[in-house]
């Protein structure tokens, strides 16, 4: 009797694009979506390189137009982040203007210095703010997946601590501590992408396993 070739005897693994040309948040999510046989590659290895307007109004608009612009483009199953920072006495500014939000060229230093200013003299009870990452997975046509992830914590009012990037150091996690005076390991545990990464890989868990 000949063998039969069964998918689940010889599970091919299957490429998956991650929205992004960003070394580092490939190399995390490569690390996150091994166990479950896919070939993770970044948008430009999988030929794509047009430009995409991230246009949405919110976090989840953004992670679902960029996976849905690659998806289309390739038919690959495909994985987008969008995040940021979101204040509550600037009305959830700089949101989706995060990377933006001090101009073009602008620094971190820079969108740091700029929010500082615009929090000068505002009172703690007023200073709430989170960082949000929201990661939407498109699977198939009709087989996707939104998940968020939030921190909360304050803008201080001056830098503190020197890890991370982007508006760490603004950002408090308790009293004493902002985002860069943890080190990696640490925001690593507790950060809204840590936790829109653990929802994504409970799905994943449940949909693959
Ligand atoms: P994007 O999701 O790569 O578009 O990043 C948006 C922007 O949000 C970044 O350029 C940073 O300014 C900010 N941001 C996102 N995540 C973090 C973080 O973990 N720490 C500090 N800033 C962040």
């Amino acid at each position: 009797m000949e063998l039969q070739h069964s998918d689940e005897q010889t599970p091919a693994r299957k490429r998956l694009i991650i929205a992004s040309n960003n070394a580092g948040k490939i190399r995390e999510f490569k690390e996150l979506l091994s166990p479950y046989g896919f070939d993770v590659i970044s948008m430009l290895e999988a030929g794509f390189n047009e430009e995409i307007v991230e246009d949405g109004d919110t976090f989840e608009e953004n992670a679902h137009i960029k996976a849905r612009a690659v998806f289309e483009a390739t038919g690959v199953p495909t994985i987008a982040d969008d995040s940021g920072l979101e204040i509550d006495f600037l009305n959830g500014d700089p949101g989706v203007y995060s990377a933006r939000y001090a101009g073009e060229g602008a620094t971190d230093k820079d969108r740091c210095d700029k929010v500082l200013r615009e929090m000068h003299g505002v009172a703690r009870e007023l200073r709430d703010a989170r960082f949000v990452c929201v990661i939407h997975f498109i699977y198939a046509e009709d087989d996707e997946y939104s998940v968020r992830g939030e921190i909360n914590g304050y803008i201080g009012d001056k830098p503190h601590g020197r890890n991370g990037f982007g508006y760490d150091p603004i950002f408090m996690v308790n009293e004493d501590e902002s985002m860069a005076d943890l080190g990696e390991e640490e925001k690593n545990k507790i950060s809204h992408r840590a936790e829109a990464f653990k929802k994504l890989s409970d799905i994943l868990k449940e949909k693959f396993s």
